[in-house]
């Protein structure tokens, strides 16, 4: 498929300033405050063309964003991933070999494989581990409003309700089905293991200048929930609509089709014709919305989200 290329508002930038860190691990930034409280982390660049991520990373670094309680730990994810952009395939730069974003289970982590996603997923387990709550920014390939993804605990819900920017909640029941994400690494993947709060926020487009800006905002939000920071000034925020996922494809053949044109929050009517690949019709299991659909397929990666619009 030959789709127009979108405008880059946003383009990567030299982040080498940033690769020692401070503790001893490439591109990771801790800050302790000395006083007590949680330890957040902010997780920039978990796909490398995700680049609000990367503008809310470097806005806290360079603004000298420090704790008032507790500790604060930057990083930024698949530098690798990032560095390989190329401005004529802006797309192609999420990830080198795997999915940064699917490998956080003991399997994939302790397992034989090796990638570069692999190696750096090994190295930065003790910083996704050891922090209390995870703010993972990501971006969408096509232009639609900001969301928050996160398993359907309470502990999530509370944190992203209370935020409410984005005003939009897609929760996973049974997480996302193609993988374990970052926000589902060890206890915080599981229902009663005390841990701490875990989001995925999707801020908008990846190459949209208000992606980066909502990215800065939801992360200076996230801080402020936990008394790191003081609260922003905060505008009217719009009334919360939630989502349920349903079920996760994973496309299978290059051949794979929308029915019709998407960009995600179209909404299907049951047993309505939402996609065809390997020769099958994929139909709405009931009234859905579509979210996240593939700009362009890719087997093995995910095709499109279906989710269930909950009440209010
Ligand atoms: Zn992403």
């Amino acid at each position: 498929m030959n789709l127009p290329a979108p405008a880059l508002e946003l383009l990567p930038r030299d982040l080498s300033a940033y690769r020692a860190g401070n503790t001893g691990i490439p591109y990771v930034h801790r800050f302790a405050s000395g006083h007590p409280g949680p330890h957040v982390l902010v997780n920039a660049l978990t796909h490398g063309n995700e680049l609000c991520g990367m503008a809310a990373a470097t806005y806290l670094l360079e603004q000298g964003i420090r704790p008032r309680i507790g500790t604060l730990t930057v990083s930024f994810a698949n530098v690798a991933a990032y560095e390989s952009f190329d401005i004529e395939r802006p797309f192609d730069s999420r990830q080198l070999v795997h999915n940064l974003n699917r490998v956080w289970s003991r399997e994939w982590l302790e397992g034989g494989e090796d990638s570069p996603e692999l190696r750096r997923a090994r190295e930065l387990r003790p910083v996704v581990s050891e922090a209390d709550h995870i703010l993972d920014l990501h971006s969408t390939s096509q232009d639609v409003e900001p969301f928050w993804v996160y398993p359907a605990f309470e502990r999530n819900a509370q944190v992203a309700l209370a935020i409410g920017m984005p005003a939009v909640h897609l929760v996973m029941p049974s997480g996302l089905g193609s993988g374990t994400p970052v926000i589902q690494h060890g206890r915080h993947g599981e229902a009663a293991s005390g841990a701490g709060a875990a989001l995925v926020a999707e801020c908008g487009q990846h190459f949209r200048q208000a992606t980066a800006d909502t990215a800065v905002a939801v992360t200076l939000d996230f801080l402020a929930h936990f008394g790191l920071i003081a609260p922003r000034q905060r505008e009217q925020r719009p009334p919360q609509r939630r989502y349920e996922l349903l079920q996760t494809y994973v496309v299978r053949t290059p051949g794979f089709r929308f029915a019709r044109p998407v960009i995600g929050f179209e909404t299907f009517a049951r047993d309505e014709l939402v996609a065809t690949d390997a020769g099958e019709e994929l139909r709405a299991p009931e009234d859905c919305t579509i979210l996240m659909p593939t700009r362009e397929p890719i087997p093995g990666r995910e095709g499109f989200y279906l989710a269930r619009r909950l009440a209010a």
